[in-house]
C-alpha cells in the first residue's frame, strides 16, 4: 500500500478533513477544509513528509469550506471543486448559516463527473453526487478501493436533505450509484467513522 489517508476532524461539528498521501512520491491532497483545520493539516503533512498539491472541496456547506482560505494561504495550491461551489467560495454572504465569518477564496479548478485527479501513483475519479448539495463531488479510486465521500454516505445513513439546495429524490438516485461499486469499497465520510459500500448497501437496496 502506497496510499495513506489521515482523518483530520476539525471545527465545532467534527467535520472530517482527509490528508491523502502517496507515500512513494510524497504527493498529497487535502480533502475538505473545516474551521481550524489549517494547523492540524500542516502538522499532519509535515509528519507524513507530504507535499500537498491540491485542496479539494467536496461541497459548499460552511463546515467544509471555512478553512479554505487559511489552507490556501499556507500552501498556495489549486482549490478544486464543482463549478456550482464557486459562488459560495467567492461570496461569504452566501454562507449565511455559518457561525463563522468566511474569507473568500477562488475556485481554481472546476471538476465534474468523470474528471480525474492524480496524486503520485494514485488516480481518483470525480463523481458528481448531488442530493445533499447540488455541488457535491466525491473522489473514487477503484484500484485503491476507497472513496472520499463528503456528506453523501455515512455509516448507517446519508447526508441531510432538508437544507437549501438539497433534494431527497436526487439523493436517492445518487445513493443507488453505490450499488454499482465493489462491496469492499471503503467510504470515508465528512462526519464520523468510515464505512463500506457493502455495509450500507443493506439499506440502500430498499430505497424505492
Ligand atoms: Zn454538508
Amino acid at each position: 500500500m502506497t496510499l495513506r489517508i489521515y482523518r483530520l476532524p476539525a471545527g465545532p461539528i467534527e467535520t472530517n478533513a482527509y490528508l491523502v498521501v502517496d507515500t512513494v512520491s510524497g504527493d498529497a491532497m487535502l480533502v475538505d477544509t473545516p474551521p481550524e483545520v489549517a494547523p492540524i493539516a500542516a502538522h499532519a503533512a509535515e509528519e507524513a513528509g507530504a507535499s500537498v498539491q491540491y485542496i479539494v472541496i467536496t461541497h459548499g456547506h460552511w463546515d467544509h469550506i471555512i478553512g479554505a482560505a487559511a489552507t490556501k494561504a499556507m500552501w498556495d495550491v489549486p482549490i478544486v471543486g464543482h463549478e456550482l461551489v464557486r459562488d459560495r467560495l467567492a461570496d461569504p454572504a452566501l454562507s449565511a448559516r455559518s457561525p463563522y465569518p468566511m474569507e473568500p477564496v477562488v475556485l481554481d479548478l472546476a471538476v465534474t463527473e468523470g474528471d480525474e485527479l492524480t496524486i503520485g501513483g494514485h488516480t481518483f475519479t470525480i463523481m458528481h453526487m448531488p442530493g445533499h448539495d447540488p455541488a457535491h463531488i466525491t473522489l473514487y479510486s477503484e484500484v485503491d478501493g476507497v472513496m472520499l465521500g463528503g456528506d453523501v454516505l455515512f455509516r448507517d445513513g446519508h447526508g441531510r436533505t432538508d437544507l437549501p439546495g438539497s433534494d431527497q429524490a436526487v439523493m436517492n438516485t445518487t445513493l443507488k450509484r453505490f450499488l454499482t461499486l465493489p462491496t469492499e469499497t471503503r467510504v470515508l465520510p465528512g462526519h464520523g467513522d468510515e464505512t463500506t459500500v457493502g455495509r450500507e448497501s443493506r439499506w440502500i437496496v430498499q430505497i424505492p
